[in-house]
């Protein structure tokens, strides 16, 4: 027997409807690429994504066409966003520090047929263009003044919405529909393509929303420095219109010191990154002796959270850091690491533990712990496993099919992620499957001592990758990147892990590096890590 309730697909075209009849005067703030704060509604942001339908159809976009972004978190790439879901078009996000060779290649896997994008992207399009045979337009996210001639045959975006109408039906088709695809970094073969539907979005957004989970309200201003590109801003452009909340919008500028003066002039309460721009803007604060008047609360994820971030928050600042893990294939939300009752009463040190850890599952989202034959694993927060996942956000395959089947037989998939669960359900990664390092067969988390060493108060930033041992297989190295004019030696660093971690795991090496290179989505890029490593094999100074 079915029930008797309303049918109401959960297409994402309702989140902005709400946002503009219920909250319709609340401001979305951008730094624009052109330079000036730009400040608009959500009732603006609406009409004006309902523009980018009707000049997407007059463009010939239909149902089902790929339609590509290349561009900053702004006002204006929200509204494309969701002119382009509204009538049910796929809004693929491309993630522009990826190498113009991948852009391309996953530009051709989609069959883009129009790309969306800022002033900024336009010389690296114009270099490649002839490598996107599909792509029929470039709309650049700008007015005819400062669109230029650098893209011949580009359009300006404010031109091409002025001359379209704001009158058009959204949705009304089945919530299952294709809404978003978003490509994995690749780092191992292939990117491959992540296709959301309306429904798993809609999902995900009324998941982030509990009080355990992004807890946001329609009084908080919001700052998505994630980027839209990288896994859709962890949800942020669709929960922030939700709940009404302000947005503000980043831009181009992610250092320390632009982040600083949005938080402050804006009044940001809440804010999401990787933990690379936290630390560039603690950096900025210890520098000028910043403050933070107004910010409550950060989502820290992407990465694990190095201790030394969440203590100079807590201590220094005041704001509550929550440490969350996900990955583009869930949508990307999995865990965080929100105290249950236990560990709420837990002094602030030992709740630090369990804030360093990656968290638990929120409602919708089941977690396994395996071993490599699938059997299930203890949850005693010591036995390391590979982390499965299953869910109506998590990815079934990927998109044309790429990498074959995903699924076990359980229907879970594998995050590739090395993981312990506790017995609070807490999730503590320890790795990535091929980053781990195996040492006389047993693992050893590079990831743990690697957030050890980046506390050193001379240390930049930290890395622990395995190189081969003719006797224990692989044995752990640490790689620094000193602060600037900071000298320091193998020893002092050794020292310092010292009691901290196992005895076997202290890095037989610690080499001290000019560079530690970040991948696309701002994290320790370890395969280009290894490769330079074992390409010129640097000794440690004295
Ligand atoms: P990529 O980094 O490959 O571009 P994702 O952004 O989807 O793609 O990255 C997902 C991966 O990032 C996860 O599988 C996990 O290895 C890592 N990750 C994400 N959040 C965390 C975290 N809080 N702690 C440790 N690792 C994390």
């Amino acid at each position: 027997m079915h029930g008797l309730m309303q049918a109401w697909p959960l297409t994402l075209d309702k989140i902005l409807d709400h946002a503009k009849t219920w909250h319709g005067g609340v401001e979305i703030v951008s730094r624009s690429v052109e330079g000036p704060i730009v400040r608009t509604t959500y009732s603006e942001v609406h009409e004006r994504a309902k523009r980018v339908s009707n000049a997407l159809l007059e463009l010939g976009v239909e149902a089902g066409d790929r339609v590509a972004t290349l561009a900053w978190n702004s006002a204006r790439h929200l509204e494309t966003w969701y002119g382009i879901m509204g009538i049910g078009a796929v809004c693929h996000t491309l993630n522009p520090r990826l190498f113009p060779e991948q852009l391309c290649y996953i530009v051709n896997h989609a069959e883009d047929r129009i790309i969306f994008t800022d002033l900024t992207f336009l010389p690296m399009l114009l270099e490649h263009r002839d490598k996107m045979p599909t792509v029929e337009r470039f709309i650049v996210l700008t007015d005819e003044g400062h669109v230029g001639d650098t893209l011949p045959g580009a359009l300006a975006y404010e031109t091409l919405i002025e001359n379209a109408s704001s009158d058009i039906p959204w949705g009304g088709f089945d919530e299952n529909t294709a809404a978003g695809l978003c490509y994995t970094s690749g780092t191992t073969g292939n990117p491959k393509g992540v296709l959301y539907s309306h429904r798993s979005n809609f999902i995900q957004t009324l998941i982030t929303l509990g009080a355990d989970v992004l807890s946001l309200r329609a009084t908080d201003v919001v700052l998505p420095i994630v980027p839209m590109f990288h896994a859709n801003a962890w949800g942020l452009a669709f929960s922030a219109p939700a709940v009404g909340a302000k947005l503000v919008m980043p831009g181009p500028k992610l250092d320390g010191a632009s982040v600083h003066e949005l938080i402050e002039t804006e009044g940001v309460t809440f804010s999401a990154a990787v933990p690379t721009v936290w630390q560039m803007l603690l950096n900025h604060l210890r520098r000028t002796n910043g403050k933070l008047t107004r910010l409550q609360r950060v989502v820290i994820g992407g990465a694990a959270v190095p201790e030394a971030i969440v203590r100079a928050f807590r201590d220094d600042y005041g704001v509550e850091v929550t440490h969350s893990w996900g990955m583009t294939e869930t949508s990307p939300l999995g865990t965080l690491a929100t105290p249950n009752p236990a560990i709420a009463a837990m002094s602030p040190d030992d709740r630090l533990r369990y804030q360093l850890k990656q968290g638990r599952a929120p409602i919708g989202i089941e977690l396994a712990l395996v071993d490599d034959d699938e059997n299930d694993l203890p949850h005693d927060g010591a036995t390391f496993g590979r982390l499965k996942i299953r869910g109506p956000c998590i990815a079934g395959e990927y998109y044309r099919g790429e990498g074959g089947r995903v699924l076990d037989a359980r229907g879970f998939f594998d995050t590739g992620d090395v993981a312990t669960l506790d017995e609070h359900g807490f999730m503590q990664i320890t790795d990535r499957a091929k980053d781990v390092i195996k040492s006389g067969g047993e693992w050893i988390s590079s990831i743990e001592i690697e957030n050890i060493a980046a506390g050193h108060p001379k240390s930049e930033l930290a890395a622990v990758i395995g190189v081969a041992h003719p006797k224990w297989d692989e044995r752990p190295v640490l790689l620094v990147k000193l602060k600037d004019g900071e000298t320091a030696t193998r020893d002092e660093f050794l020292q310092f892990l010292d009691g901290k971690i196992a005895k076997w795991w202290t890095p037989d090496d610690v080499v001290f590096v000019d560079d530690i290179p970040l991948g696309a989505t701002g994290k320790i890029d370890k395969k280009l890590l290894r490769e330079r490593i074992i390409r010129s094999p640097q000794s440690s100074s004295p």
